[in-house]
């Protein structure tokens, strides 16, 4: 089925197309007989290709945020539409399978399956989604992250940096429109850390992938084009700056008024 067409007016400002689009987007939690506000009122629009950072400090919502964009966890409030298509509407089923084949993730606790090879590791979501050729495409996206002598070793054999390696060969092997990555170096030592990150954005340009990236790390963000900042829940700021060339300097703010929040 072909997803249904942007047809409302998204504003002059909307130039390109909309990966992501979020309207009103709000979460709150039943709390001891009151309502805990967990997010509130958030707009965003993120076009195809973008590379997005959300910053905030830690309780401000950004995990929680990027579990309702990408369709892992349901708003109280508002709407998102993901790759063409209203998440409201589509059952729990449709939206597995809108995640598997559209959608990659990296966690900061790498969430690999222990009992699996970093092969099988990869393989697993390329099976779950029929991908022709899923054998050939894990050895080729493993050996992209520098991991071609490591494909049959389990997790606890793999250090923490190649772990998260294994986890980014996963979430690329299937091709996704748009990535989302929270906290990706949070669990490493900064030297590695700096080397995951710079391949997963080398990743990221190579595959044109539209990426969304939760950190806290004012360095990991000075790589991105745009900083959307939560805080309390809260879109605070969302601007758009150059991105630095390398991860020691911070980004230069552009001039132009793009803030979308
Ligand atoms: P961040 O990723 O920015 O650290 P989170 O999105 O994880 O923040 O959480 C935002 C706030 O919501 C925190 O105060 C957190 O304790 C709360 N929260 C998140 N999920 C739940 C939940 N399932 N039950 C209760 N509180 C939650
Ligand atoms: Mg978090």
């Amino acid at each position: 089925m072909s997803p249904p067409p942007f047809d409302d007016a998204s504003g002059p400002a909307a130039n390109g197309r909309a990966e992501i689009e979020c309207r009103g987007r709000g979460k709150t939690l039943p709390s001891g007989g009151r309502t805990l506000t967990i997010l509130e009122g958030v707009d965003l629009r993120i076009e195809a290709g973008e590379l997005v950072a959300i910053l905030g400090p830690s309780g401000s919502g950004k995990s929680t945020l990027l579990g309702l964009l990408a369709g892992l966890d349901r708003p109280t409030s508002g709407s998102v539409r993901l790759a063409g298509r209203e998440l409201e509407r589509l059952g729990e089923d449709e939206l597995a399978l809108l995640r598997r084949g559209r959608v990659g993730f990296v966690f900061q606790s790498f969430q690999l399956l222990g009992n699996l090879t970093a092969r099988e590791n990869v393989l697993l979501p390329l099976e779950l989604i029929g991908a022709p050729g899923a054998a050939a495409c894990a050895d080729e996206v493993l050996a992209e992250v520098g991991l071609a002598e490591r494909t049959h070793h389990y997790p606890a054999q793999l250090s923490g940096g190649e772990q998260q390696r294994v986890a980014l060969a996963r979430a690329f092997a299937s091709r996704p429109a748009v990535l989302f990555a929270d906290e990706p170096t949070g669990n490493l030592d900064s030297e590695t850390g700096a080397r995951i990150l710079e391949l997963l954005l080398d990743m990221r340009a190579r595959h044109g992938t539209t990426l969304v990236l939760v950190t806290h790390d004012p360095q990991v963000a000075a790589r991105a084009e745009r900083q959307v900042h939560l805080f309390g829940g809260r879109v605070v700021s969302d601007e758009r700056a150059a991105p630095a060339r390398t991860s020691g300097r911070a980004a230069g703010h552009a001039a132009g008024d793009e803030a979308g929040g």
